[in-house]
């Protein structure tokens, strides 16, 4: 799933190729992603608008558009945002392969030749167009966003959780953005055990987490976030991160830092890689 580089990647790309691009068609071939409002009026409602501003909050991508509404995308699994110009359909799809899907859930044909497919094999991604983004309740419910948080407000949030640090991070309530990929490498760089319980962290590992967990996401940003699974950029071509991941899908390799195999556990559900040497 997208987490906050890998939408934080799309929203800078998107800035840079539709900012003030007209929405002349919608076309719809599956209308299972469209959660609000139906069908019928998301395409009459979105058609004739321009593309003014786009914002991020967590994982979420807001589309502001020119009446003052705003388009929301919720990437979930396997949604992707993908570019083309109608003029080199054909060639664009061979030259990027086959990480980009082909089936259209949803297709904005925009002013200049340009189309952006909104692609999901899962369905399970969520398309709304709403007055106020912000009166979502899942957006309502959202923790701080990790560029906008203090150090001091980041060990006050630690101080009474439990809950093992690695859930923690990906709780979204606790804190915006970060999903299995990074709660995984923030903590391999913080060398802190994914299972410690959050409030047992000393200070100098709390330190260390909250540097690490801004300049991982940082350099995840710079790198255009990881492409596993489905995440592709906007241009179709795959995010470069993955090649700086030291613990995520490396079940069995050698540490980086140690030479002893990384390991997975699974912890609420989800895999967890992680070095028990380096990380106590
Ligand atoms: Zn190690």
């Amino acid at each position: 799933m997208p987490e906050l580089p890998e939408v934080q990647t799309i929203k800078s790309d998107l800035e840079k190729a539709v900012c003030g691009a007209k929405i002349i068609r919608v076309l719809i071939n599956n209308p299972k992603v469209i959660r609000q409002p139906s069908p019928a009026v998301f395409k009459k409602s979105l058609e004739g608008l321009s593309i003014k501003r786009m914002l991020r909050r967590g994982k979420l991508l807001i589309l502001e558009l020119s009446n003052g509404k705003f388009l929301t995308v919720h990437f979930k699994m396997t949604g992707q945002l993908v570019l083309r110009t109608t003029a080199v359909k054909n060639k664009l799809s061979d030259i990027t392969g086959s990480s980009v899907k082909t089936d259209s859930r949803v297709t904005f044909y925009l002013s200049g030749d340009r189309v952006l497919d909104f692609n999901d094999q899962r369905l399970f991604a969520e398309l709304r167009l709403l007055d106020d983004w912000q009166e979502m309740g899942f957006i309502q419910r959202l923790g701080p966003e990790p560029f906008d948080l203090t150090y001091s407000a980041f060990k006050d949030m630690l101080l009474k959780r439990k809950t093992g640090i690695k859930p923690l991070l990906m709780d979204q309530s606790f804190i915006a953005g970060i999903g299995n990929i990074y709660a995984a490498e923030i903590l391999f760089h913080a060398r802190i055990d994914p299972r410690r319980p959050a409030q047992s962290l000393k200070e100098k590992e709390q330190a260390l987490l909250y540097k690490h967990m801004q300049a991982v996401l940082k350099s995840a940003i710079k790198h255009g976030g990881s492409s596993v699974d489905d995440y592709v950029r906007v241009s179709g071509k795959n995010g470069d991160y993955g090649r700086f991941h030291q613990v995520y899908g490396r079940e069995g390799k050698p540490c980086f830092v140690c030479s002893r195999p990384v390991e997975r556990i699974v912890q609420g559900g989800r895999g967890t890689y992680f070095c028990p040497k380096c990380q106590v």
